[in-house]
């Protein structure tokens, strides 16, 4: 196994960066080839070869997962698919821990077709998170919860905002086995963001990174590097910092246009390079006082 540079242990790159078709081993073995020893898992990639065997690969390759991702979907109206979701994410709860890893990161879902009743959409999947409560706290995996751009309300999310996924931690009251996963991609536009961190604080669980891109292309799969676009990562990481979290920078970038067509070491290489540009740069308490 290669050296690891100190600032790749806090580097993340979540297995998505590398596209939908690689497979889970193709994956890890890039990140093991650049010295990246954390991941996140991507659930369809996780099902192709199934848990027992995704833990192995992990091993094999000195790869650790911080978290599975995505759970959730849990807006269904009809109560047969409501369930099933359930069901769904209670396999992925322990599937979570068979990994080792301490999080299934969850997502409300969307509208269903013909649903027009969003409060509906919200109630139902707050609803699901509270069912899947006591899984996760059995399994030992924390439910962190992913409030995703408006823009995707209707097909993917309709948690949008760090206001509604605070509010939604406060309702659940689920201790340690609910938290939040705060993706800039996902909440940079919002000018309630730096108190919502700040309320956030101990509950942030997933720093996730991505850029927006200005002449995005779509609203999920056209994501960009840091730097390469809009949002000032200066400012959106020193907020996260200052609330003291410490877990690792998680690269996600969903780039059908650019990433996912280079090779998996280019991907993985580009990701380090940004990543420890932006931890030398905000991540450091030293320079957190002198600001
Ligand atoms: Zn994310």
């Amino acid at each position: 196994m290669p050296d690891r540079d100190a600032d790749l242990n806090t580097l993340c790159i979540h297995q998505v960066c590398f596209g939908f078709e690689r497979g889970f081993a193709a994956c890890v073995a890039a990140l093991e080839r650049q010295g990246v020893g954390l991941t996140a898992v991507w659930h369809d990639k996780l099902a192709a070869i199934g848990a027992t065997a995704a833990a192995r690969v992990l091993a094999d390759h000195g790869v650790v997962a911080v978290a599975l991702c995505p759970g959730g979907l849990l807006t269904a109206r009809d109560a047969r698919r409501w369930q099933a979701a359930l069901e769904h994410n209670r396999r992925l709860l322990d599937d979570a821990a068979t990994i080792g890893a301490r999080s299934l990161v969850t997502i409300a879902g969307g509208l269903e077709d013909g649903e027009r009743d969003l409060r509906f959409a919200r109630d139902r999947a707050l609803e699901g998170l509270a069912r899947l409560v006591p899984t996760a706290r059995a399994a030992g995996v924390r439910l962190a919860i992913e409030p995703l751009h408006p823009m995707t309300c209707a097909f993917r999310g309709v948690l949008t905002t760090l206001a509604q996924a605070n509010d939604w931690c406060d309702l659940l009251d689920a201790g340690d086995t609910v938290g939040i996963a705060l993706d800039s991609y996902a909440t940079w536009w919002d000018p309630d963001l730096p108190a919502q961190i700040a309320r956030a604080g101990p509950r942030l669980l997933h720093l996730h990174v991505a850029d927006w891109l200005p002449d995005t292309r779509d609203l999920r799969l056209d994501r960009g590097m840091p730097g390469d676009g809009v949002i000032d990562f200066d400012s959106f990481l020193a907020l996260v910092a200052a609330t003291g979290f410490t877990g690792p920078l998680e690269f996600e970038i969903f780039s059908a246009r650019h990433w996912w067509q280079q090779p998996t070491d280019r991907i993985a290489a580009a990701c380090a390079a940004c990543a420890g540009a932006l931890m030398h740069r905000d991540l450091s308490p030293v320079d957190r006082r002198r600001n």
